[in-house]
């Protein structure tokens, strides 16, 4: 069996193939600024445009002929509805031309699934990404949402702090440079955890603040990972023991912080819990994941042929998902 998946939900243009669970093509190509953040109708026009370059550049490396594809696989939501119609469309014309079922995929949920590839098998996933920030866990029929964000996901979080001290999108990777050039001089910040939620505006504003009152920005990047990463590690906690489950898996572009990483690996060891973190092509937004957790949803006979029956969800959340491929 074969797929295609189709990513396109924020910032990265991402075209994969899996075949029989394995993954064979995973390319990509981002939308990135020199300054300011992501304007979603310059992203979509970005998609647009590299897209017939991708998919050429899958189907060189895979040698896999359009017309052997079982079926094309979408993220619909959540993300940005600019973004998100692009990967619609060209995913619907695709269907259109090669007379194959579409299936529409959850694109939170394409991040905990393509866990399984690192034997995660029944986690608390940790998805730290730019718009969305959840502990996510299967209870009961259903993804379930533990633990969010009440205002802004982690990565917009950085990238807008990143923003506002003059560097481009996305801010996080070099916030993290710049944290490991800190003497480790914690500057206190507030710490906004809320049962098993976080609030992170307010430390925004108040990061924002120190940086106009000329505080050292490489103590601001440190303290601003030590204390933000320690909230996401205890909501994380939180849900581990409430669920019971011994697994915690990360996801979402904001995991690729090797301090993150680090905290999450510390927690995990002191309460015997096993720790999964796909490679860093797996954790970043990427089409392999859509099409592999397309291929499972497949399987299971979800799919859609009536292509004017699949539209976008830019705000679908993960426990809204019907999950009938389990
Ligand atoms: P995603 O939406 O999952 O693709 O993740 C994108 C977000 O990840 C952006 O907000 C980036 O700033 C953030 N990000 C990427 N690499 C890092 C890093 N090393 N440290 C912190 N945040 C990161
Ligand atoms: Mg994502």
């Amino acid at each position: 069996m074969i797929g295609l998946g189709i990513e396109s939900t924020a910032h990265t243009l991402g075209i994969g193939i899996v075949k029989n669970g394995k993954i064979i093509a995973n390319e990509k190509n981002s939308y990135i600024t020199n300054e300011g953040g992501i304007i979603p109708m310059d992203a979509a026009k970005h998609h647009e445009d590299v897209f017939d370059k991708v998919l050429e550049r899958v189907l060189e490396k895979t040698k896999v002929q359009l017309g052997n594809l079982d079926f094309i696989a979408v993220s619909i939501g959540p993300g940005l509805a600019p973004c998100l119609l692009i990967g619609l469309k060209k995913a619907k014309q695709l269907c259109k031309k090669l007379n194959k079922p579409l299936v529409p995929v959850n694109h939170c949920i394409a991040h905990l699934e393509i866990g399984k590839m690192t034997g995660a098998k029944d986690a608390v996933m940790l998805y730290a990404s730019g718009a969305n920030t959840q502990v996510i866990a299967y209870e009961a029929g259903k993804y379930r949402v533990f633990g969010e964000t009440l205002d802004i996901g982690v990565g917009n979080f950085i990238d807008n702090f990143a923003r506002y001290a003059g560097i481009g999108f996305p801010g996080g990777p070099v916030i993290e440079k710049l944290a490991l050039k800190s003497k480790k001089n914690y500057i206190e910040l507030p710490y906004k955890v809320k049962g098993m939620d976080i609030a992170l505006s307010g430390i925004l504003t108040n990061l924002k603040q120190k940086l106009e009152a000329k505080y050292n920005l490489n103590d601001l990047a440190y303290s601003l990972q030590e204390t933000v990463f320690a909230m996401l590690v205890e909501t994380a906690e939180r849900a581990l023991a409430h669920t019971g489950k011994k697994e915690l898996l990360l996801g979402g572009g904001v995991a690729c912080n090797s301090r993150l990483q680090e905290m999450c690996k510390i927690m995990c060891k002191e309460r015997g819990a096993k720790f999964f973190c796909p490679e860093r092509s797996l954790l970043v937004d990427n089409a392999a994941m859509i099409a592999f957790l397309g291929e499972i949803m497949f399987r299971k006979g979800i799919k859609e042929s009536d292509l004017s029956k699949i539209d976008i969800l830019p705000r679908q959340r993960t426990d809204d998902v019907e999950v009938t491929w389990k």
